[in-house]
């Protein structure tokens, strides 16, 4: 590709010789995806048939899966490539693999902060939430409040947990 300004060629070597788009290569191919080549130096890789990460699309280095197509996927939500070229460049800053479980610390804190995984996670919030399709929720505390309520049910009446769970 003769279009790739000298950053994107760049952050293609990188991310190849960190492992994270080796990494991504592997995931897509283990969830069955096919594969074509994106803008910026990226490969798309749509049809991913594995339920887990629950997102529309997700990048791994330099390789941005979705379970959709991803003209479908465009066409609801027209800056997602632009929010996903973020998290590639992020896998980069990173040294590759760090990269996860920095971020699974990152969605741990937000969901603690704001009750859902990306609003206060630092690595959505510089890739755009908006652009990423999140919609903004508001540091309550609300995983801390869940964490404390379970907590204190736990300790107070540990029976009144176990009638809770059947
Ligand atoms: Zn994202």
């Amino acid at each position: 590709m003769s279009s790739l300004s000298r950053a994107q060629r760049v952050r293609r070597l990188a991310n190849l010789v960190n492992l994270s788009t080796p990494l991504g290569l592997l995931i897509a191919t283990a969830g069955r995806a096919r594969r074509r080549p994106g803008p910026g130096g990226l490969t798309l890789a749509e049809g991913y048939t594995i339920p887990f990460p629950p997102a529309g699309a997700f990048t791994v280095g330099n390789v941005v899966i979705s379970p959709q197509r991803f003209d479908e996927l465009i066409g609801r939500n027209p800056t997602v490539m632009e929010h996903e070229d973020v998290h590639a460049w992020q896998y980069v800053w990173c040294g590759g693999l760090p990269f996860l479980p920095l971020y699974a610390l990152a969605a741990g804190w937000s969901w603690l902060r704001t009750g859902d995984v990306a609003s206060g996670n630092v690595f959505e919030r510089t890739a755009g939430l908006e652009r990423g399709g999140y919609r903004e929720a508001p540091v309550s505390n609300a995983g801390f409040r869940t964490l404390a309520e379970r907590f204190q049910t736990l300790t107070v009446n540990p029976r009144r947990l176990a009638e809770r769970s059947r």
